[in-house]
């Protein structure tokens, strides 16, 4: 599953078959809008993301995507 979370032409992508939990979006994201639930990264605030890539890049899973990022 894969769930996907827009606003405007930001279009961010989550895996959840390749997200392990292990946090490091959580913690690299400067606005604080990805969340760990059920051990799955999860983005409460679509509307705040601003397109640094920085979830992207940290992931090792490679379970995140971004419209503006790579
Ligand atoms: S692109 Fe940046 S602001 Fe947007 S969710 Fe990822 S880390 Fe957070
Ligand atoms: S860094 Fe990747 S594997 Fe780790 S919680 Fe975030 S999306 Fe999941």
């Amino acid at each position: 599953m894969k769930k996907v979370y827009k606003h405007g032409e930001v279009v961010l992508k989550i895996s959840h078959e390749k997200c392990t939990g292990s946090g490091e979006c959580v913690e690299a994201c400067p606005m604080k809008i990805l969340e760990l639930v059920a051990g799955k990264s999860v983005c409460v605030d679509i509307e705040k993301c601003i397109s640094c890539c920085a979830c992207v890049n940290a992931c090792p899973e490679k379970a995140i995507e971004h419209s503006m990022c790579g």
